[in-house]
């Protein structure tokens, strides 16, 4: 990541200066071009005027010298004169190709038509400027052409030195590019580190781990309080999971431990009576019943944890289900002489899974019924305002103590647990109602003194959200 920054900050910076180099070449030439160019037209017209023949004599040749060299141009130039047939007839070099036909496409294009040919010829460091000379008599004949050659080692040279300069600028900035980025990198990827440890030691189960020294507001901060709210609850969970596990295998150990003991008591007894036997298998399917009950409930919480997507959505009235769960459970009442009364104060529907619900507010109902003495009341009401529908049961019944009332919600919690579990109830039903209850957005609360009864509110929004 630190060497891609690094690419793509010199990317930009290296275009630049090769841009810039070929851009102020340009120029250098253009300037230079510029002129040689009029050099060139005044030679031509001197040879035009002269004619070739007196041109050695001519001191104008020698003008045009003496003009060259004022140029401060320690390089100078090389004057060749060709006529029409491509023959030197001057040369100023000192090597000179005087009488020589040399072809060189600039000056066969000066002679063909062209009226300045100017080339720059890279690997001889030279720009080839000609002109045509015409004829005295007739200006459109062309009897030969100037050809002038400039060395442009100095442009180039000028031109390297630059390049290395900035070759130099690069590499420095890159250095400091570097240095930069890698510093920068440091710092952003040491609290990811911090991080990236924790999370691989809560990955092999060492679910305490926190990220510690959380510092400032930055989004590293942020991420390191998110991620230790997450252990927190993920560490909850855990222990939540391993307490329920505990919990079922204490509650199945019961009834199995009876059902073993009962069993090997009739073993035991070698002409036991047959009521005995039946006593035996009485109390054997009663703890099969316990344990089928523990399982259904076990069931049902299951269902619930589902949550949202459990839910099978219908129109219910409130009204009718709380009397059709009074109905039903009319009989254990009767049985206990326990008064049920039916409060309907107001008629509500609401949008609610109906079995969830039901199950829900009856285990509430039954719970009224089980922990009131007999001759005790228990009264369910509805009532509903425009946002809540709102179920309560009251009964006259042993209440809850408060330091309890909190508890009586977790799975398996039982006030006596001894008593309560004679009652033949599992510890899971408020778990039920209340994740039942959770799951329609609703809540649920008690409140209650010890014997002076309990009243259980449950408030359920009349619309989903
Ligand atoms: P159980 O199956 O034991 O009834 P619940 O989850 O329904 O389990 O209830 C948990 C505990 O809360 C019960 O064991 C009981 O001690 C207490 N409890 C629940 N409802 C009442 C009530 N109406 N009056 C007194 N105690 C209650």
């Amino acid at each position: 990541m630190a060497l891609s920054y690094v690419a793509l900050s010199l990317l930009p910076l290296a275009v630049f200066f090769f841009v810039v180099i070929a851009h102020i070449e340009t120029d250098y030439l253009d300037e230079r071009e510029g002129e040689v160019q009029p050099i060139a037209f005044i030679a031509s017209d001197i040879v035009a005027a002269r004619g070739f023949d007196t041109l050695e004599e001519t001191t104008l040749l020698n003008n045009l010298r003496g003009m060259m060299n004022r140029r401060s141009t320690e390089w100078g130039y090389r004057v060749l004169i060709f006529d029409d047939g491509l023959r030197v007839i001057y040369d100023s070099a000192a090597g000179s190709r005087t009488g020589q036909t040399v072809i060189i496409p600039e000056v066969m294009n000066a002679i063909s038509g062209r009226t300045i040919v100017t080339q720059l010829r890279r690997a001889e460091s030279t720009l080839y400027t000609a002109v045509p000379v015409v004829s005295p008599h007739d200006a459109t004949e062309r009897v030969g052409a100037v050809l002038l050659i400039e060395s442009v080692e100095d442009i180039f040279e000028t031109l390297s030195d630059l390049r290395a300069d900035l070759l130099l600028i690069i590499a420095l900035v890159s250095l400091g590019i570097i240095v930069v980025v890698f510093i920068m990198a440091n710092t952003l990827i040491r609290p990811l580190r911090r991080i990236l440890l924790v999370v691989q030691r809560m990955a092999t189960g060492r679910l305490d781990q926190r990220i510690t020294n959380v510092e400032g507001q930055n989004e590293y901060a942020i991420l390191a309080e998110s991620f230790n709210s997450m252990a927190e609850k993920l560490e909850r969970v855990e222990k939540t999971r391993e307490e329920f596990v505990s919990n079922v295998s204490h509650e199945l150990k019961t009834p199995l431990s009876s059902m073993k003991v009962l069993s090997e008591s009739i073993l035991l007894q070698e002409h036991a009576p047959e009521a005995m036997y039946r006593e035996f298998l009485q109390d054997i399917v009663n703890e099969v019943d316990r344990m089928t009950n523990i399982n259904n409930d076990l069931l049902a919480l299951v269902r619930n944890d589902q949550r949202e997507q459990g839910l099978n959505i219908s129109t219910v009235s409130i009204n009718r289900m709380v009397e059709d769960i009074l109905k039903r459970l009319s009989p254990l009442s009767e049985q206990k002489e326990i008064a049920l009364i039916y409060d309907d104060v107001r008629p509500v529907e609401i949008n609610a899974d109906e079995i969830k619900l039901t199950l829900a507010i009856s285990n509430i109902v039954e719970n009224g019924i089980k922990y009131t003495p007999q001759g005790g009341t228990v009264k369910v009401a509805v009532d509903a305002d425009h946002q809540f529908v709102y179920i309560s049961v009251q009964d006259t019944g042993m209440g809850i103590p408060e330091s309890e009332q909190t508890k009586i919600f977790n799975r398996f919690y039982r006030v006596d647990k001894a008593r309560d579990r004679e009652t033949g109830g599992t510890g899971l039903g408020l778990a039920i109602s209340h994740s039942a209850i959770l799951a329609h957005n609703g809540s649920i609360r008690v409140s209650s003194k010890p014997d002076e009864g309990a009243v259980f509110t449950i408030r359920i929004p009349i619309r989903r959200s």
